[in-house]
């Protein structure tokens, strides 16, 4: 079977699910340009849990994590089937790490359908997720995403949804297509160290922007896991797609083992929907 590439995408606000901009084409163009997978395995900045587990349920439910937004982004569902056994084949392959299969806790949360609604809107392929495990610090994703690079020869696409950089307190709602020069400066850096050596993701903890564009780990850490098999495969990410929204986001998007399909250039992510500022709105 074809060796599946992997990819970072930065989801941003909720409300992608629904719209047609320039990062959700670049989402959609991922989706049509990879091989057919045999299951989609996403490590969403919306699992952000005490334990490392991967969903093992057939039917996953579609999870609305989220509160403020319209009634239409409540009705969406994602009903792609799961894949019980691939949590056993995610056992082995990362072993001696340890992970736990999920049979009825968790489903699709939106940091996954958000992006798989236009990469395969079809929701035809089995969609499995992975924990981000809260206990463990950055090296333990990096060295988790470089041992799941096995599973790309055997037909699973890893996606990891988060943002590289996503402060919700400082979102500008005056800023719907800019960043702030210090999100600017850490997604700058983040890119540096994708394009060349995806294995020193660590290091961007020193960075002195990292506290305000990482304020917490959760949409950050998803990076790791295809930083880690970057580094596994010794191949260096390229940009999909890149841009900020609302100041304190960034959206930019990484593959990792494919010739990225071209962007068409398009509408600003997503506005934020009206009302108070999305502090706390887990998004
Ligand atoms: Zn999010």
């Amino acid at each position: 079977m074809t060796v599946m590439p992997a990819a970072f995408l930065g989801h941003g606000n909720p409300l992608n699910a629904l719209e047609r901009n320039r990062y959700t084409e670049a989402w959609r163009a991922f989706g049509q340009s990879v091989p057919r997978p045999r299951a989609v395995l996403v490590v969403s900045a919306h699992w952000y849990v005490q334990a490392t587990a991967v969903t093992a349920m057939p039917r996953p439910r579609t999870i609305h994590d989220f509160f403020g937004f319209p009634q239409e982004l409540f009705d969406v569902r994602y009903d792609a089937p799961g894949l019980p056994s691939l949590c056993a084949e995610v056992a082995d392959v990362v072993h001696p790490m340890w992970v736990g299969c999920d049979v009825d806790s968790w489903g699709i949360d939106h940091g996954t359908w958000s992006v798989l609604r236009h990469a395969f809107p079809d929701a035809d392929i089995p969609v499995v997720q992975l924990s981000i495990n809260a206990l463990k610090p950055l090296e333990y994703h990096l060295e988790l995403g470089a041992a799941l690079a096995p599973l790309r020869e055997d037909g699973v696409l890893l996606i990891g949804s988060g943002n590289v950089v996503h402060n919700l307190r400082g979102v500008r709602r005056d800023m719907p297509d800019t960043g702030f020069d210090w999100a600017e400066r850490f997604d700058e850096q983040a890119k540096e160290v994708m394009l060349g050596d995806p294995t020193e993701l660590g290091r961007l903890d020193a960075h002195r922007d990292y506290r305000r564009a990482v304020p917490t780990p959760d949409h950050f850490l998803p990076l790791a896991y295809v930083a880690g098999v970057a580094g596994a495969t010794g191949t260096a990410a390229e940009v999909l797609v890149d841009g900020y929204a609302y100041g304190s986001l960034s959206m930019t998007a990484y593959t990792v083992g494919m010739t990225n399909p071209p962007v068409a250039a398009g509408a600003a992510a997503a506005a934020l929907p009206e009302g108070p500022p999305p502090d706390g709105a887990n998004i």
